[in-house]
């Protein structure tokens, strides 16, 4: 018997044109933090998010204002994020309005600054920041401490955009800038136009498993040429014009290398397969789950890239093994291939997926199959857990029950059927 292929969840895929850019850079021995690439990728990216690049957009027709947007290239989207939040003038002990349900690196660099994050639950349609809850939140915010918060950073979770237009009417009618987290949503739309370009900034991610890949890296979306130039100050050790070196602010090492920038560029040419294969995945799943009792996709938002695909398992469905789940400790750590993890020695932790949705996870494991729980909300996270929080029950419902499925640019429609099928092979 052939052994089966693993399926992961979002692998990168290469366009073949990265490694042109790469030998470019070391033909011309830009190998550092800047060069031509670093400017190449940044005015690709600059012309996809206005959509001047021939994407199908609404910005510059019908008489309508072209949307002016800068680039900046950096190291990571938690970096972007960073610079976006100090740009905004947040500071130590300001409160930021955050998503809850999200990963830690939309939440984590208020901490780096000394910043309070205030979680905010989510809506069941996009599963992102609740709007009515988040005005609720501003007003006690307000109430309680007499500030108002310094900025507001809805996600684009998994792909999906965000409720856009109610989220910047309320922040406009309070003054609050929004940094969106767009890391997951590269090539999403909201009405036509790209996510992260809504916001005052907006966080794109490269990171290896996101829509496109520099190995690592991210870039922040800026409104002016001004903006730009003071993140990349920043983002380049805030550096005075003296011929020593000479500082009146603390800088930050973030911008992209030259070398990831090349494999930016290459990505550049496959951004719109990529995202339509993960819309076709997703329709596929969608036709194959449709008879499959207590599994639902969970569809979104129109617009989404569908970065990764979800979905539901109902309570009520028992998956074979499900009743010897949780009973040792994990190896590693679901979605930790890299870097250190803590190895713990308790293996729950009093908030979970349901066993059935672990039992269908390590069962698909068992079959070569990547599936992950979704986003453990930040107000569950023990980290967060003296953070104020904003709750509707949403985000622990959802992440009781939803698991993400293989998506991404290298998972074959017969990929898919081998997937739904050992679903219905689990399912008892
Ligand atoms: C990946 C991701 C980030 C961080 O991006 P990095 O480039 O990995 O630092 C931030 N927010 C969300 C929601 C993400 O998924």
């Amino acid at each position: 018997m052939i052994a089966n292929k693993r399926i992961y969840l979002c692998l990168a895929h290469m366009s073949g044109r990265e490694q042109d850019f790469i030998k470019e850079a070391f033909d011309t021995n830009w190998v550092a933090p800047l060069g031509p690439n670093v400017n190449g990728f940044e005015e690709d990216l600059r012309a996809y998010v206005t959509g001047t690049a021939g994407q199908a957009n609404m910005a510059g027709h019908d008489g309508e204002e072209r949307l002016e947007r800068e680039v900046v290239a950096l190291c990571s989207g938690t970096a972007a994020l960073h610079l976006a939040l100090l740009a905004c003038g947040v500071g130590p002990g300001d409160e930021v309005i955050a998503q809850s349900f999200t990963f830690c690196a939309s939440v984590n660099p208020i901490k780096y600054i000394g910043a309070v994050p205030v979680l905010v639950d989510s809506e069941k349609e996009t599963w992102n920041i609740d709007p009515d809850l988040m005005e609720e939140a501003i007003k006690d915010r307000i109430a309680k401490t007499g500030k108002v918060p310094k900025a507001i950073v809805p996600v684009t979770l998994y792909g999906m955009p965000y409720k856009v237009d109610r989220i910047m009417e309320i922040a406009d009618r309070y003054g609050i800038p929004v940094v969106e987290d767009a890391a997951e949503g590269l090539g999403s739309r909201f009405d036509g136009r790209c996510m992260g370009t809504f916001g005052r900034f907006g966080v794109l991610s490269f990171n290896g498993n996101k829509m496109i890949t520099t190995s690592g890296g991210g870039a922040l979306i800026c409104p002016s040429k001004e903006e730009k130039d003071k993140i990349m100050w920043y983002a380049t050790q805030a550096r005075e014009s003296y011929p020593y070196y000479q500082h009146e602010a603390v800088g930050y090492n973030y911008r992209m290398s030259n070398v990831c920038a090349g494999i930016g560029r290459g990505q550049m040419f496959v951004l719109d397969e990529h995202v339509a294969h993960h819309r076709h995945v997703m329709e596929l799943y969608k036709e194959l789950l449709r008879d499959v009792e207590g599994v639902t996709l969970h569809e979104g938002m129109a617009g989404s890239n569908y970065w990764l695909n979800t979905v539901t398992i109902d309570p009520g469905i028992r998956v074979k093994g499900q009743e010897n789940v949780y009973q040792s400790v994990v190896q590693g750590a679901i979605g930790g291939a890299a870097g250190v993890i803590h190895v713990t020695a308790n293996p729950r932790t009093g908030c979970e997926p349901n066993d059935n949705v672990e039992a269908l996870r390590v069962y698909l494991s068992e079959e070569g199959i990547e599936a992950r729980p979704l986003w453990k909300p930040m107000h569950r996270q023990p980290v967060f857990k003296d953070a104020p929080a904003y709750l509707n029950g949403v985000s622990d419902a959802m992440f009781k029950v939803g698991l993400c499925l293989p998506s991404g640019p290298l998972v074959t429609d017969e990929d898919v059927h081998r997937i739904v099928r050992t679903i219905r092979e689990a399912i008892i």
